[in-house]
């Protein structure tokens, strides 16, 4: 047994989320990624004196649609804090948050394990505030630079408990944050471009111990593979220090993607105090049981439910149904698909399979596909009907579908001459050229050699030039050889 074996991580992930709202938390400045520099900053943005914030209703119209997809108590009145602090990118000198009344409290998120058994994380709260302009000090040799733009910006902030055991639970849970933030179109979940930003606290303790050991913040992270490397290292330096017989720095560290290591940033001890107290610029804002369920009415399927109509009233497999939920592009359009055929497999399979090649190869998304799923509907009804091969759908009728994405797909199977045959009668003498080829073969088959059937199908395929349909021809060449 190795040492790490003796120890078990403990981890709790605070997520900032940037909301999709037009305009700023408090402001009507444009909340908008990517314009230049310091262009979307009023005064209000800068706090000058004598300007008044308002909260802007969107994002509580967002955070109350968190709240319910993450299954929260909202709550019904909510304060606003000051959190004071001085930085340069913070002009006011203080971010307006919620300290003690968060919109949110309690909750959980669902997330399935590699061996596929469930695991809940469940939640401290999710409370709304701003975001802070961006210091850049990578891009002049001598300045510091600043953007303003970014700051007020409205942002989420979800606690977890501490209920991570390893990295690879909180990937997962990041996957799952950030499926769902798309699913509600609250936030693009960008974490490379920090619409989606994590902090991992982790601590470690023996696997008997009683209490919890005493918790390192890491930051920095930009990538969910970057949280786990972190989260990694973190449990690693820190049963290796308890281990030498040191003890674990209360502190904030940094996370270096060049060598997946972390150092120290600051130490709890110098911590700041932001001495919060209740914005007295902003009423509290209520959010009644009524216009929860306003917002509640107004929710699409989110990923759970979709997982569980596709497996339960679908009959899909737990795979199929993971894959066709993972975007929710995809799975509006197989919900569309679905409205069309009963064969939910065949219409599964053409998801995952022709479509999502297809998608992948020109870097479409799913918005971008040009085939209705009522077409796609009629692909599988004529291959259902034994009008076309499966082969002749995937490899002949689907490229020229693509080239045609209007086109009825029986006018293009009409076209492309690939309509099966029917027709006993012509198959049957099909199925006599093939057995007349091989008449050695058929003693063979006679004597117990059954496998050849195979070859004399084939045969009948290579006849009939793709367009016999096999099952019928199996059948056949099955009669003709037992008569
Ligand atoms: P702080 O006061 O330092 O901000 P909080 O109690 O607010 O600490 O917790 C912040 C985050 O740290 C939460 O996600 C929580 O689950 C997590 N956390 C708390 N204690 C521990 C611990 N011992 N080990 C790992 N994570 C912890
Ligand atoms: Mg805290």
């Amino acid at each position: 047994m190795s040492v790490y074996d003796k120890y078990k991580a403990v981890i709790g992930l605070e997520c900032h989320i940037q909301l999709l709202t037009k305009t700023k938390m408090y402001s009507d400045d444009i909340a908008e990624y990517g314009g230049m520099p310091n262009t979307n900053v009023s005064v209000i943005t800068l706090g000058h004196p004598g300007t008044l914030p308002k909260v802007n209703k969107r994002a509580i119209e967002f955070a109350v649609k968190l709240g319910i997809a993450m299954h929260s108590d909202i709550r019904e009145e909510n304060q606003f804090a000051r959190k004071n602090y001085f930085y340069a990118d913070l002009p006011k000198g203080y971010q307006i948050t919620q300290d003690k009344t968060p919109i949110c409290n309690g909750g959980y998120v669902d997330i399935k394990l590699k061996d596929g058994t469930e695991k809940r994380i469940n939640l401290t709260r999710i409370h709304m505030e701003e975001d802070a302009g961006k210091s850049m000090h990578d891009i002049d040799p001598f300045e510091s630079l600043i953007d303003l733009n970014r700051a007020g910006t409205p942002l989420l902030e979800i606690v977890t408990e501490p209920d991570f055991t390893g990295s690879e639970e909180a990937y997962i849970y990041l996957t799952e944050v950030k499926k769902l933030v798309r699913y509600l179109d609250i936030c693009d979940g960008n974490m490379e471009e920090g619409s989606l930003r994590c902090d991992a606290n982790v601590s470690v303790m023996l696997k008997d111990a009683k209490e919890y050991g005493k918790k390192v913040e890491v930051k920095n992270m930009n990538s969910f593979r970057n949280v786990q490397r972190a989260i990694d290292f973190e449990i690693k330096r820190q049963i290796d220090l308890l281990e030498s017989g040191e003890d674990i720095a209360g502190e904030t560290r940094s996370f270096n993607a060049t060598d997946g290591s972390t150092f120290a940033l600051r130490s709890k001890e110098n911590a700041n105090d932001y001495r919060y107290f209740p914005e007295p610029d902003l009423q509290p804002v209520y959010v009644t049981q009524e216009y929860i369920n306003s917002v509640k009415a107004q929710m699409p399927e989110l990923p759970s439910d979709l997982f569980n109509k596709f497996t339960k009233e679908f009959g899909l497999s737990e795979y199929d149904a993971y894959n066709l939920t993972d975007l929710k592009g995809l799975a509006l359009y197989f919900n569309e698909l679905v409205s069309f055929t009963k064969n939910y497999k065949a219409a599964a399979n053409w998801m995952m399979g022709s479509i999502k090649s297809y998608l992948n190869e020109n870097a479409f998304t799913i918005e971008q596909f040009k085939i209705k799923p009522k077409t796609i509907a009629d692909l599988i009804t004529l291959i259902d009907e034994g009008k076309i091969s499966n082969a002749a759908a995937t490899q002949k009728l689907f490229p020229e579908l693509m080239l045609n994405p209007t086109e009825a797909p029986l006018s293009i199977a009409q076209r492309l001459d690939i309509i099966q045959s029917n027709d006993t009668g012509a198959l049957q003498a099909l199925v006599e050229q093939a057995l007349a080829k091989y008449p050695e073969k058929i003693t063979e088959y006679k004597n117990g050699k059954t496998n050849l059937l195979g070859l004399f199908v084939g045969e009948v395929m290579k006849l009939g030039k793709g367009k016999a349909d096999p099952k019928m021809a199996n059948q056949l060449v099955k009669e003709a050889l037992e008569k």
